[in-house]
């Protein structure tokens, strides 16, 4: 579907190091902390005393994407932003990633082209340099690892353990777009499969599917917190739904919670499409993931320094660990969080 209409280069014809030259032409060095990029047998970074962030993750075709409805240029620029938003969870700077592929023979050079053009798309957007990868064959299907790196003051990091009892819990932006999106992709795709002719219906619906495709990490919340002079006491990135990372704060800070559902975030569009997927929004919200949101936990005294902000919002707070972690529901009725909370409302 997604190459019908591009040339067909067979990767075989450029070799390895013409490949890596080919996609890496285009990349340029903006970064202060990037001594040596591509080109060696490893990238030489300076952060001149701060502390340097790491991590990766593995992207796997069929597990963690379908390039049936994902665009490659799209699939770049997500594996990029989804490494990048942990690096901003830490509270750092995100300022290389390394980018590394495994091609099964399917994929003509024009499709890693696109897959390239997202991720240094994401890299430019984010003022992030390129600095390396691996390419290789695969057996089958495509292979995408990211790594990014990033730096901090050690003072500035902010970790999961730091959240205290009656600490304000805050989120930004909104919750639940990215699953509902992926519902309405899915749907779409097995109405193609179904019966080919039929045009994909997203029409008016491009914020959640966007949400989906195309997520922003919030780089400008880390930026927007240094601005009024704020440190959360606890951060964590909503890679898996909001229900399982301020588990993870509680857990590893030793605390519980009180999370209020009418709270929560929720675009009218995640909203009503959920609806018209017979889903309940605020589980969309708990359990969906993938919305690249910061989830991050501060003081009572800091309230005014946040509250007049766009885009964030408070939705509850810490307790202590007895009191375990339980989500007041919008008719005042108590709920515990599991990570798997699919039934904890009764619904599907
Ligand atoms: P090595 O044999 O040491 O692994 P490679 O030939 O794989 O070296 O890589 C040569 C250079 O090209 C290195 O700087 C490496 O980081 C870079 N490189 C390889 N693959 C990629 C890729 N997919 N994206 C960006 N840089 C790459
Ligand atoms: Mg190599």
């Amino acid at each position: 579907m997604m190459f019908d209409n591009s040339e067909h280069t067979n990767i075989d014809q450029l070799g390895e190091f013409g490949l890596i030259d080919h996609l890496t032409k285009a990349v340029e060095l903006t970064e202060k902390s990037t001594t040596k990029g591509i080109g060696d047998d490893a990238a030489v970074l300076d952060f001149s005393g701060d502390k340097t962030l790491v991590s990766t993750d593995l992207l796997l075709e069929g597990i963690h994407f379908d390039l049936r409805y994902v665009p490659l240029k799209h699939l770049g620029y997500k594996a990029v932003q989804v490494n990048l938003s942990d690096i901003y969870a830490m509270n750092g700077v995100a300022s290389q990633i390394t980018f590394s592929l495994g091609l099964s023979s399917k994929f003509p050079l024009e499709a890693v082209e696109e897959l390239y053009a997202g991720a240094l798309l994401a890299c430019r957007n984010y003022h992030v340099d390129l600095v390396g990868g691996d390419t290789s064959a695969s057996a089958q299907g495509l292979v995408i690892s990211v790594t990014s790196i990033g730096y901090a003051n050690e003072h500035d990091i902010v970790y999961r353990d730091g959240a205290e009892e009656g600490n304000l819990i805050w989120v930004s932006g909104d919750l639940g777009g990215a699953y509902v999106g992926l519902q309405l992709l899915e749907r779409e795709k097995r109405i193609f499969l179904d019966n080919p002719d039929i045009k994909p219906d997203l029409e008016g619906k491009d914020y959640i599917v966007e949400r989906q495709l195309k997520p922003e990490a919030r780089r400008d919340m880390v930026l927007l917190l240094a601005s009024v002079g704020i440190k959360p006491t606890a951060m964590i990135d909503i890679s898996d739904g909001l229900a399982s990372e301020i588990l993870h704060i509680c857990h590893a800070s030793g605390k519980g919670c009180r999370l209020y559902e009418d709270k929560i975030p929720i675009d009218q569009m995640t909203y009503d499409v959920a609806r018209e997927f017979g889903l309940d929004p605020t589980v969309c919200a708990l359990n969906g993931g993938e919305d690249y949101e910061l989830l991050f936990t501060i003081g009572q005294e800091d309230y005014d320094k946040v509250s007049g902000q766009a885009d964030i919002s408070v939705i509850g707070h810490i307790t202590d660990k007895a009191s375990g972690c339980e989500l007041i529901s919008k008719s005042a009725k108590v709920h515990p969080i599991t990570a798997q909370g699919w039934n904890a409302f009764g619904l599907k």
